[in-house]
């Protein structure tokens, strides 16, 4: 593969503009590569590209299209070792999640290619005798699709999945710190699709707001709050559908009557999978106090056991976090913790491995409030804090004070309160007695409130963001 990271526009690879080094987070001496900022005229140049590729793409039949879509989804399966090992390299998430992204993002390409045999109509009867309605749905045009870092691969395939099953083409603008994985994407879809079908365009946020405010017909967007607001607003100038999924602050709330290992187990996942490094990351653990004090006990052990190390040795549970920004960033909140008032139980500091990389230790805070701020906005690192309640009504509006609603879990072995969350809880996906991340690929994804803005993306339901709706009426004679 290529260590320089270009764009690639209508079928042809552009490696001309800024250049700036790609470091691995592991190992700071490790440059993985080099990231290629394009032009803003690049970025118009890509959108032509894509509108002129269009019509070519809806043309091509179903079962081409669904064939095509099936293959790209098994290279990224039969590579997945090969793309997971580059994506850990430069994300930093251990070889087993890198893999595990790069098979999921193979699995959406495939679900998305049956799909492109599922597009079936409606019909309704009209109110005036002999006319007959016919109600379709059409390509949209051209997305534009903008990615974080955290899921390199996975978030831009399910948004490419459904884009290109219905018939519509597109401009990919990876995440700056994720070139490596991206140029990887690009070169697949490359050889199996008609140039210009997919274009990427690799810089930072200039290059993406470049994008958002382009003559694209659709903007979805995955990263933080802030910036979705601006990528909103501009697609709004003009009149392009958006679709923009953000940051949360999701809550885990663990009752009295919870088994003590799946509490412990669910709350490890969901605070320290990927690092912390997740939108649906259990940030606020909201505890019963009949169990605080031994939950407490046993998940700051078990946290501070985890394996911190490169991502791509054996036996590594958490890698580094991606950037000395992120670190910067996460560190001041653990400072922040201490300065509310907040009980350190482990962690709260970065770790010097072999070689030197933005490593940090699994951090737990006890003795916190649903008001501070470490428990308001979004840390988006390895660390988590416990909040105590004395009943479940407590427990569950708490979990709902907050700006966000992505993901929200309860950990009990009441049916009632169970139920009672499910149906109560003000989250996109709640969960009975599992983390509140790791989610299905083929259902609904999507948050309330700050964490989302558009219809839902994943499953079928992604076919509202990615068609427009025909109404046809026909008076036969
Ligand atoms: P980010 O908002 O900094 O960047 C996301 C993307 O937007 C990047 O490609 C970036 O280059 C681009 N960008 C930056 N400024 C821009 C601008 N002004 N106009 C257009 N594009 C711009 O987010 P990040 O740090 O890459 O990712 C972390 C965030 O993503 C967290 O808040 C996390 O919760 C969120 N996230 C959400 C989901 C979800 O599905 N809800 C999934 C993963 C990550």
């Amino acid at each position: 593969m290529s260590n320089v990271y270009g764009s690639l526009i209508n079928g042809e690879w552009i490696n001309t503009g800024s250049e700036s080094a790609n470091v691995n987070p592991s190992d700071l001496s490790d440059q993985v590569g080099t990231l290629v900022e394009t032009s803003v005229q690049n970025v118009e140049d890509a959108v032509a590209a894509a509108r002129a590729a269009q019509p070519v793409w809806e043309a091509v039949k179903l079962e081409e299209r669904k064939n095509i879509m099936h293959a790209i989804g098994q290279e990224l399966i039969d590579r997945c070792d090969e793309i997971g090992t580059i994506l850990s390299r430069e994300e930093g998430k251990p070889f087993a999640e890198g893999r595990g992204e790069t098979f999921r993002a193979g699995e959406f390409y495939q679900y998305y290619a049956a799909e492109c045999l599922r597009q079936i109509g409606e019909s309704a009867a009209s109110v005036r005798p002999g006319i007959n309605i016919d109600i379709s749905r059409e390509p949209v045009g051209v997305f534009g699709l903008i990615t974080p870092w955290n899921f390199p691969i996975a978030i831009a395939a399910w948004k490419m999945g459904p884009a290109l099953a219905y018939g519509n083409t597109i401009v990919l603008k990876p995440s700056e710190l994720t070139p490596a994985t991206a140029w990887l994407l690009a070169d697949v879809l490359n050889r199996h699709l008609p140039p210009g079908v997919f274009n990427m365009v690799q810089g930072g946020g200039k290059i993406g707001a470049a994008l958002s405010s382009s003559k694209v017909d659709g903007i979805s967007f995955t990263g933080s709050v802030a910036t979705g607001r601006k990528i909103a607003q501009a697609a709004i100038q003009n009149m392009a559908r958006v679709q923009c999924e953000m940051g949360s602050k999701n809550p885990m709330l663990i009752m009295g009557d919870a088994d003590m290992d799946v509490a412990v187990a669910s709350c490890l996942h969901g605070a320290f999978g990927a690092t912390g490094q997740k939108c649906t990351a259990a940030s606020r653990l909201i505890v019963h106090k009949d169990i605080h004090d031994e939950f407490v006990d046993k998940f700051s052990k078990a946290a501070a056991e985890k394996r911190v190390g490169h991502a791509l040795d054996e036996g590594t549970e958490l890698g580094p976090v991606v950037s000395e920004g992120q670190m910067d960033k996460i560190m001041s909140y653990m400072e922040l913790a201490k300065d509310e008032g907040g009980e350190l139980l482990t962690g709260g500091e970065r770790l010097q491995r072999n070689k030197e990389g933005y490593y940090l230790a699994p951090t737990v805070f006890a003795g916190t409030t649903n008001d501070m701020r470490v428990n308001r906005e979004e840390i988006f690192g390895p660390m988590t804090c416990v909040i105590k309640v004395d009943n479940y009504e407590e427990g569950l509006a708490t979990a709902n004070d907050t700006e966000f609603g992505l993901s929200g879990a309860i950990i009990t072995s009441s049916l009632k309160h169970a139920e009672h969350f499910k149906r109560k809880a003000q989250f996109g996906s709640v969960l009975v007695n599992l983390p509140t991340a790791g989610l299905d690929y083929h259902v609904p994804f999507g948050g309330r409130n700050a964490s989302s803005y558009g219809p839902r993306e994943q499953g079928e339901h992604a076919k509202d963001f990615y068609t427009i709706i025909k109404t046809a009426y026909t008076n036969p004679g």
